[in-house]
């Protein structure tokens, strides 16, 4: 498999440092707020590769942590009045609620940095024995960046660029203004811990070289996280675990790209935060998850409305065919015709082709083209009477249906019973043009009985009422069904 490592800058063959097992750390959230569309894409993004990783037969152990201990925890936790250990706890719990319906598998290991504070003081002391680090008169630990020399190596920033940027802010005790925090001495009404260097807290960067190191081992295989943590965060974390350990840290950086909103970026002043709860209000978790699986993860993608209306009607056309196939596969009678040879070559080519996408830097933008083709290529077997009825026929569709637990398993959409996700899916896009599935139910119970009774003045007065509501009826073998129009 190809994976673009933003260390090199370029598509590389991956395979991992041990055969067969893969060691995963992605950076996961500061939890003080609820989860935005951002953290659901790296979420997802994550989730696909540690699920298309394990679909090749290897071993992933995959740790995320939590940021428990943060400036922004402890300002949420005076505007809130509670303590930071609740405000934390309080959105991890919201951040699992989002994440499950949103289908993203638990890591295998979920360190919170508030645990880690002892291997975090470990790893700063050594680094202020070996010269990297050094400790303020007021109780501060910088990390010393011009003792680093690959400094700058994931960003690709030189120290002059950086330098013009930095600035020493009013009593901090920093050598350079380039050094960064390692630890934090304590101010009033913030949560603290002892040290060498008095009582204080870790700065966010060490947390994720004391906890990657711990649970899996260096090298790691992939570090992970969104393009915004490539510096600093990243950046540091390198600093720290290299000049440390005097080994690689990590042999491949994958960064998913950015969401913007409405073509703008995401920001707390613009005040376009969209978070995950709020998308679930509008449309199903599966659709979020079918857009954001849409794109590829190094793509910028604009998130509107629209956006997630267009992802809608791409995955209900593959349910709908889901549908459509399971029918046609229910059937008993079956002509001993063969499936042409052209259309098993056709789906040869289209397997294939999904699997050198995923293979292509997760091209999931890609794979899931393969899979509409592979659809289309259903729909042309079910409507050509003869061969729907045929051995040939039902083998490519059962091949096809089949074919759909993968694709599910990898890309974590599809999975749904095909029947109850489109209705799931019609009560959704009812509920947001403010119609009450159980009063069209109950209309269409009407009609049914003015139809019974002959009285079909009522019942096309009935018609007429769901028509003006918005709902369209089809009358078919089985009785009435509904849609939104
Ligand atoms: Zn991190």
């Amino acid at each position: 498999m190809q994976l673009y490592n933003t260390l090199t800058r370029a598509k590389e063959p991956f395979t991992p440092a041990h055969e067969g097992r893969v060691n995963m750390y992605v950076c996961g959230i500061t939890a003080y707020d609820y989860c935005h569309i951002g953290h659901a894409r790296s979420a997802v993004v994550f989730d696909v590769l540690v699920r298309y990783l394990r679909s090749k037969d290897l071993e992933v152990r995959f740790a995320r942590n939590f940021t428990d201990v943060d400036d922004k925890i402890i300002k949420r936790a005076q505007e809130e009045g509670l303590s930071s250990e609740a405000v934390s706890e309080k959105y991890i719990a919201a951040f699992y609620e989002d994440m499950d319906r949103l289908g993203i598998l638990r890591a295998d290991m979920e360190p919170r940095a508030t645990r880690y504070i002892g291997e975090m003081l470990q790893l700063a002391q050594h680094l202020i024995d070996t010269g990297f680090a050094y400790a303020t008169p007021s109780g501060d630990v910088y990390f010393r960046v011009r003792a680093f020399k690959p400094y700058g190596k994931l960003s690709g920033r030189n120290l002059e660029e950086l330098q013009s940027g930095a600035r020493v802010a009013p009593g901090e005790e920093k050598e350079d203004p380039l050094d960064f925090a390692l630890w934090k001495a304590a101010k009033p009404g913030e949560p603290t811990w002892e040290s060498p260097w008095g009582p204080g807290r870790p700065g966010w960067h060490l947390e994720c070289s004391a906890m990657s190191e711990d649970l899996l081992g260096l090298p790691l295989d992939i570090h992970g996280g969104g393009q915004d943590l490539v510096f600093p965060h990243h950046e540091n974390e390198i600093a720290q675990t290299e000049a440390a350990t005097g080994k690689d840290f990590a042999r491949f950086w994958v960064h998913n790209g950015f969401v913007q909103i409405n073509s703008e970026k995401m920001s707390k002043s613009l005040n376009n935060f969209v978070t995950i709860r709020d998308i679930f209000g509008y449309c199903l978790p599966e659709v979020l998850r079918f857009f954001l699986v849409a794109a590829h993860y190094r793509s910028p993608l604009d998130y509107s409305t629209e956006a997630l209306d267009e992802a809608e009607k791409g995955i209900r056309r593959i349910y709908a065919a889901l549908a459509q196939m399971d029918d046609a596969l229910a059937g008993t009678k079956w002509s001993a015709n063969a499936a042409p040879a052209e259309l098993l070559a056709e789906l040869d080519g289209l397997e294939k082709d999904f699997d050198q996408s995923m293979e292509d830097d997760l091209n999931t933008a890609a794979a899931l083209g393969h899979i509409f083709g592979m659809v289309r290529l259903a729909g042309r077997v079910m409507e050509d009477k003869a061969l729907r009825k045929s051995q040939g026929g039902k083998a490519i569709l059962e091949r096809i249906r089949g074919g759909f637990a993968r694709y599910a398993a990898i890309l974590g959409v599809f999975g749904s019973e095909p029947a109850r996700f489109l209705a799931d899916l019609r009560d959704s896009r009812a509920a947001r043009k403010g119609i009450e599935s159980s009063k069209v139910d109950d209309l269409l119970a009407q009609r049914k009985q003015a139809r019974q009774d002959k009285d079909f003045a009522r019942s096309d007065a009935i018609r007429d009422e769901l028509a003006a509501m918005g709902v369209e009826v089809k009358d078919t073998p089985v009785g009435a069904v509904w849609d939104v129009a």
